[in-house]
């Protein structure tokens, strides 16, 4: 009923707009009978959160949307007397912004959402994710993870993600058919994993990857994603590197993370993992760097002049105590940070509001200053910064006439957003992934009024809940055996 109401309400608006329109335009969209160009979508806003530079925010907005692009943006008054739409989101109690950006996940390990908790990296990774990825995951495990994970994160307002995960054809076939957007790593490691032998393998079979993704779908970027310098040696890293210069695509890896790698780095290579990284020239092209946490004073600026984004994953820090990384600092030397989730197992969801939150609160009280990281820099990490740092900073993270149409409407007028002195504050301190209530990506609408669009959600819950019961009666198994 509701949305008759506002398709009524839309209807009207448009209909007494062309009663007032006098002069005549001319445009190759132009509908004689109403004068107004008409367009695929407009999203309307109580208020709309550009993240633009200026930080420009429209009291009741509207987005116009043609061909998957931003053909317009302002108040819902100027873009509804100059465009109609085949499709209008009503926009009462309702602010739109820019779709969030995950800069780090391991999407298909939704599966494994609390499989092990509470142990340390070098622990948790050797003793149970790997064996359990080595024993259970293939490309069905990967098929219903990135499902589940995909859906999660619609649900929650996430538009892109950068994943590094085992059989990346699947995850990019899941990708292109629930219509995210995301860069997805061909994983390399120098060990036997769910999909190859060894480092060698595991690049041939990253150039399989790339070669059949390159340019397939404008959606979908394929990447290399070597895992990180204690999986991989110095030649085994720049060869990774070099595959990824023949083909021009960036390389997602883990950086700095724990204390263990620091350590890992100067007993094997005699310096910390960045420097090491620079002296095999690895950051010659473009690199996403999840966690850096233990940076040395001296490497920031490394990161800063080679480009590197930082993504931060709060949250995975604090669980596997991998310790803080100095966002603050890295920020203000200007590396470009954005932020990510992580995979589930270490998180263990894939809610980017409370990364922000986390993040803030984080910074904020490790440098005892409650003006560390505010709700406008965190918010910009998630959007426009994260796009930045992952290298898609020109063509989305912001709403702005030209970039992708990619954006989501927040609900606001549930009890915990009432009253509302600041949508910014509230979007970063109040707003949860279920006050999402619309998504779209590259101008499609995936998630209208909660109601998932392209993704059968009963069908991927019976399927996770079935898979999980069998890893689990499995890993029962194994824990008995002597
Ligand atoms: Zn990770």
């Amino acid at each position: 009923m509701k949305n008759i109401y506002r398709w009524l309400l839309s209807t009207t608006i448009l209909l007494l707009l062309f009663a007032c329109t006098t002069d005549e335009q001319e445009g190759s969209n132009r509908d004689p009978a109403d004068a107004t160009t008409t367009v695929d979508l407009i999203v309307l806003g109580d208020y709309v959160v550009s993240m633009d530079e200026a930080g420009s925010v429209y009291q009741n907005g509207a987005v116009a949307i043609d061909d998957g692009l931003i053909l317009a943006i302002g108040s819902a008054a100027d873009i509804l007397a100059e465009y109609s739409a085949t499709k209008m989101l009503g926009g009462e109690h309702r602010i739109v912004m820019p779709g969030l950006i995950n800069g780090h996940s391991h999407a298909a390990m939704t599966l494994l959402r609390g499989v092990a908790d509470d142990l340390a990296l070098m622990d948790w990774l050797n003793n149970y994710i790997f064996p359990a990825e080595v024993e259970f995951v293939d490309p069905e495990f990967v098929r219903i993870g990135t499902e589940l994970a995909c859906w999660e994160m619609i649900r929650g307002g996430t538009t892109t993600f950068v994943d590094m995960y085992y059989y990346p054809d699947t995850i990019a076939e899941v990708v292109e058919s629930c219509g995210m957007r995301a860069m997805i790593s061909a994983t390399v490691i120098d060990q036997r994993s769910p999909d190859a032998e060894n480092a060698d393998d595991s690049i041939e079979k990253g150039n399989g990857f790339i070669e059949r993704w390159q340019g397939r779908n404008d959606r979908i970027v394929p990447i290399f994603g070597p895992h990180a310098n204690y999986t991989l040696n110095k030649e085994k890293l720049a060869a990774t590197r070099a595959a990824a210069m023949k083909f021009g695509v960036p390389i997602s890896i883990h950086l700095s993370e724990s204390p263990f790698e620091v350590q890992y780095s100067k007993d094997t290579y005699g310096t910390t993992s960045i420097n090491m990284l620079e002296s095999i020239g690895f950051f010659d092209g473009p690199t996403i760097a999840a966690h850096v946490v233990w940076p040395m004073q001296e490497e920031i600026p490394i990161l800063v002049e080679r480009k590197v984004g930082v993504i931060h994953n709060p949250t995975s820090n604090m669980k596997i105590a991998s310790g803080i990384a100095p966002i603050t600092e890295m920020l203000a030397a200007g590396v470009r940070v954005g932020i990510g989730t992580d995979g589930a197992a270490s998180n263990n969801d894939l809610d980017l509001w409370e990364e922000m939150r986390l993040a803030s609160l984080l910074q904020k009280v490790d440098r005892m200053d409650p003006e560390a990281l505010s709700a406008t820099t965190v918010l910009t990490m998630a959007t426009r910064g994260g796009a930045t740092a992952i290298g898609l900073g020109d063509s989305i993270g912001s709403l702005e006439v030209g970039k992708k149409a990619d954006l989501i409407q927040v609900v606001f007028d549930d009890v915990h957003h009432v009253p509302t002195y600041d949508v910014v504050s509230h979007l970063v301190w109040v707003t949860d992934e279920q006050d999402v209530a619309t998504v779209v990506v590259d101008g499609q609408v995936l998630m209208e009024d909660n109601e998932m669009l392209t993704i059968e959600t009963d069908r991927v819950a019976v399927e996770a809940t079935a898979l999980a019961a069998r890893i689990q009666a499995a890993l029962k198994q194994r824990n008995q055996s002597p």
